[in-house]
């Protein structure tokens, strides 16, 4: 059974494309497959300052240059700005109680902004995917992969010299047979029922839905809010976040008028639930506004210009992501929830975890390593979700848990920026010595501990680790992007503050 391809990948999503480019530079021949054609709507948008880190990475370290403008707002608008995005200066929180409209507290304490960036040029982006993916899959072709779109695979059987795909294509009988196989077709995707494997769960970790769409005419939050003005950063510019017990909101506003929006929320579980009809989606989205009269007024012109998309349940983990000649992407081996927006950078570190696989020859103990990561990211990423869900209700306890996030990033990001990555072990600093024991315990504590309390031990636990001045009454529940507060954490770093504002330098800083 000779190969016909080193490697062939399904799914055309942006990363599998991104896989097909790397490999296409490793020397590799690629099949990638894909069951749709672009351009095609995909959900998952709003990048972070570490998947931007690591898209850069990725860029420079595969020869890929038209990829690394994409990873700032700046560089994306100057050079592409036919392909859709949108601008993203940080996380924006808004904390609603059903039934009464937002009140804006003059304390702040309903609300929460984290600046990712200083200013635009540098900002982070959404990705607006129809333009983004079919973008990347041109790119994968123009260096040589062989793409196969409206390929429906019926079958695949990895075996010891290959595995062999089958299907249908173009109307005829499709079949290859590739040296090793990717997954890249997203949670219970492809291998998932192909080979049935079997599925797991995250401990800990509530049944939860979203519901979301497109939209234009989607009001801007902060016009119609006053108290907002002379914030870090123009909260509409931002994910911007409408949390409320037991779930949250996202919206996302495009440079092309159209804004993605939806939700996510616990469900109850247990018997009889699925004897429950599913109501009507539209009217699940008009009963959810009614619930939170502000956002229904932010909403109250908005239409949404493509079919409602449910998914429930929302979360999905997968028992087993290698085996002889395959191994899945981690959105393929399993999938948490878009708070924090973690899928993408989940996805990158998979990247370049299996490229690293790919260049060493595939062999066993290599593919075990990945999976063991890629499923210790899932858990951690879980975790920190999971007691974020426990926390929605409560505006205190919540932004304390925000903080166990944004210290572990903005110091995994920093580390990674000044060379030295051993620092922050692991997605979320999941591996680090002294500081992962301690977010495990406070993460299992959330909601189940007074707030005050709690919160208190979570900024004494991020004390090492923060550089980025977080935990601070001072700054309002506001917190813009301050080069002093990371001059000011060097030595945490391992390093000074002349080699911080060098290292800021370099980022145009
Ligand atoms: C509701 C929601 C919101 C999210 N928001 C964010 C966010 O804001 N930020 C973030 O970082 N992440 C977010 N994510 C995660 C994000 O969606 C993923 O990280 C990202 O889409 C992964 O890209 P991908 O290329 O692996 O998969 P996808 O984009 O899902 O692409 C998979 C591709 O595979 C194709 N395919 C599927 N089955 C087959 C088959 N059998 N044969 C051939 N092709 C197949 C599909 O057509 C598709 O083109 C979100 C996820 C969800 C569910």
């Amino acid at each position: 059974m000779p190969a016909d391809f080193d490697l062939a990948i399904v799914g055309s999503g942006f990363a599998g494309s991104l896989l097909a480019m790397i490999a296409r530079r490793m020397g590799l021949s690629v099949l990638l497959v894909e069951r749709g054609h672009h351009p095609r709507f995909a959900i998952g948008e709003s990048s972070t300052p570490l998947s931007n880190l690591w898209l850069e990475i990725l860029a420079d370290r595969y020869d890929l240059p038209r990829l690394r403008p994409l990873a700032q707002w700046g560089t994306w608008q100057a050079t592409y700005p036919r392909l859709g995005c949108g601008l993203k200066r940080g996380f924006s929180y808004f904390h609603h109680r059903a039934g009464e409209p937002w009140r804006g507290q003059v304390d702040r304490a309903d609300q929460l902004l984290v600046a990712a960036s200083p200013n635009d040029a540098v900002a982070d982006t959404h990705w607006f995917r129809p333009d983004f993916d079919a973008f990347l899959v041109e790119e994968a072709i123009r260096l040589g992969t062989d793409y196969r779109d409206r390929t429906d695979l019926t079958s695949c059987e990895p075996g010891p010299c290959g595995v062999r795909l089958e299907g249908r294509s173009g109307g005829r009988e499709f079949r290859a047979v590739a040296g090793f196989l990717v997954d890249a077709s997203g949670p219970r995707g492809f291998l998932h029922r192909a080979l049935g494997i079997p599925e797991a769960s995250f401990d800990d970790f509530p049944r939860t839905r979203a519901l979301f769409s497109h939209f234009t005419d989607v009001g801007r939050w902060a016009d119609d809010q006053p108290v907002l003005s002379g914030a870090p950063f123009p909260a509409d510019d931002a994910a911007l976040h409408h949390t409320f017990e037991g779930g949250w909101m996202w919206v996302l506003r495009f440079n092309n008028g159209i804004t993605s929006a939806g939700f996510a929320e616990t469900v109850p579980d247990g018997p009889g639930r699925e004897a429950v009809p599913d109501p009507d989606p539209a009217a699940c989205w008009c009963g959810f506004l009614e619930r939170f009269p502000s956002i229904g007024r932010q909403f109250a012109a908005a239409k949404p210009i493509r079919p409602w998309m449910r998914t429930d349940p929302l979360a999905f983990r997968t028992s087993r992501c290698v085996g002889p000649r395959w191994a899945q992407l981690p959105m393929a081996a399993g999938f948490v929830d878009p708070l924090f927006s973690t899928g993408f950078v989940l996805s990158l570190l998979g990247i370049e975890r299996l490229a690293r696989v790919l260049e060493t020859g595939c062999g066993e103990a290599a593919l075990a390593a990945y999976e063991t990561e890629t499923l210790a990211d899932l858990d951690a990423t879980a975790r920190l979700i999971g007691g974020a869900y426990r926390v929605l209700g409560d505006p205190e306890a919540f932004e304390a848990l925000t903080m166990l996030y944004f210290a572990s990033a903005s110091f995994s990001e920093t580390a990674l920026r000044l060379g030295n990555p051993g620092l922050a072990p692991g997605f979320l600093l999941r591996s680090h010595p002294r500081i992962a024991p301690a977010v495990r315990t406070l993460l299992s504590e959330a909601g189940r501990r007074p707030a005050i309390e709690w919160s208190a031990r979570v900024a004494e636990a991020i004390e090492p680790i923060n550089v980025a001045g977080l935990c601070d009454p001072a700054k309002g529940h506001w917190y813009g992007v301050e080069a002093n507060d990371l001059r000011a954490g060097a030595a945490k770093l391992e390093s000074t503050p002349e080699a911080i504002g060098a290292m800021l330098r370099s980022c145009g800083l």
